[in-house]
């Protein structure tokens, strides 16, 4: 039966993650994978979440099976750090939410709610985008197209072309856009291009179709989920899917949430009881143990405060090697100015490279970055920066 499967390739950035771990030069930096690191390039698990997980040990007492929604109490509170207290979305009954695994679960139990609503949908996506929403998306039977969003040359969005090729999208599409910290740009929208793209979803009749998976690494969990409110505020239905595997540390853990606006609360009680028979016949049940953590974290004024100025150092580290890793650049040639890399957020930049360039990095020097000269902010270290910057410059000559 099986023999008529082909061996397929690695995926190219676990790929990546291998040839570094194997690399045996003392100097190797990676910039590949999309994980937070520290100054002494580890992800340790958050404070707040092992205070959490320490209380959660103690007071649970069973293992019998949570909600199909998942871990109770959960839900309101991830709505809430989404859309905020009292949004009127979520005040007039319009919005459900459920835990799902991770980001990519969230993303795929919303395919397959649009499939079952509308088959014949389309989902645009940006150039670039994140690599796994083609396959998360596409094999759940939606056909993909792509807007135009970043431009390579200018090192930002290219807003006229990407408002263009909104205007022409039929109605009753999705648009898949990026709530902050753009995977794998860092080029995100300023508030007035949310408005303008909140205009154009209700002029066309688009649908909004949201992947936060950094709220709180580019400018604050409220400014990083500007568009996500605005766009709940102003249109009838929109989709979220976000990510806790950043923000709370808990990537093994498999925690995320699934929201949909709905247009009423009737619509909202038949999307939810569809969301569910969608997420049975795929899983059953979200993993307890990080929607749990959240929940137990969400729910303490303590522990909020604590997880939050973890994650405001995350944030501030992040924007520091970005400002640092541009000064070191520009101060050692002239060829390219780097400062893009300081107007961008997030975990990611493109740093404009070729690929012989990026092969010549990880050669010459064990730098390892994809093959596209995306960089992962978080794999720096201010002790490596001057080194990265001297490769840098050595391969542009
Ligand atoms: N969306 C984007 C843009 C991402 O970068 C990621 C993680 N790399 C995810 C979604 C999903 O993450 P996870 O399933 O690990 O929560």
């Amino acid at each position: 039966m099986f023999s008529s499967l082909p061996l397929l390739p690695a995926d190219p950035i676990l790929g990546l993650s291998v040839a570094y771990q194997q690399d045996t030069n003392p100097a190797k930096v990676d910039l590949g994978v999309g994980i937070y690191k520290n100054d002494a390039g580890e992800t340790p698990v958050m404070a707040a979440v092992a205070a959490a997980e320490a209380l959660r040990l103690r007071q649970e007492n069973s293992k019998a099976y949570t909600h199909p929604a998942g871990y109770p109490g959960a839900n309101a509170a991830v709505t809430r750090l989404a859309f905020g207290n009292n949004h009127p979305a979520a005040d007039a009954g319009r919005i459900r939410t459920i835990q799902t695994p991770g980001g990519c679960g969230a993303l795929r139990v919303a395919a397959e709610l649009i499939q079952r609503a509308r088959p014949s949908a389309t989902i645009w996506v940006s150039t670039p985008t994140w690599a796994n929403h083609i396959p998360l998306l596409g094999n759940a039977g939606l056909q993909l197209r792509e807007y135009p969003y970043y431009d390579y040359q200018s090192h930002s969005i290219d807003f006229p072309a990407m408002l263009d090729a909104l205007r022409k999208i039929p109605a009753g599409d999705l648009v898949l856009l990026h709530a902050a910290c753009h995977n794998p740009s860092g080029a995100d929208l300023s508030r007035e291009q949310w408005q303008q793209v909140a205009d154009v979803a209700l002029e066309r009749g688009f649908i909004p179709f949201i992947d936060m998976a950094y709220q709180g690494f580019g400018e604050g969990l409220e400014a990083d989920s500007y568009g996500p409110r605005l766009l709940a505020e102003r249109l009838p239905e929109v989709i979220l899917a976000v990510s806790f595997s950043k923000n709370f540390g808990l990537y093994r853990e498999r925690a995320g949430a699934l929201s949909v606006v709905f247009r009423d609360s009737s619509e909202a009680d038949a999307g939810l009881s569809q969301l569910l028979s969608v997420t049975r016949a795929l899983y059953s049940m979200p993993p307890a143990h990080g929607s749990a953590i959240i929940d137990i974290i969400l729910h303490s004024d303590e522990l909020t405060r604590q997880w939050q100025e973890e994650l405001d150092t995350m944030r501030n580290r992040i924007s520091g090697l970005r400002q640092n890793l541009v000064t070191s650049l520009n101060a050692i040639q002239q060829q390219v100015d780097f400062s893009f890399i300081a107007r961008e957020r997030g975990m990611f930049s493109f740093l404009g490279l070729n690929r012989d360039q990026v092969l010549q990095l990880r050669r010459d020097y064990s730098i390892y970055m994809t093959d596209n000269s995306r960089i992962s902010i978080a794999g720096l270290r201010n002790d490596k920066l001057d080194y990265v910057a001297q490769a840098i410059k050595s391969i542009l000559a």
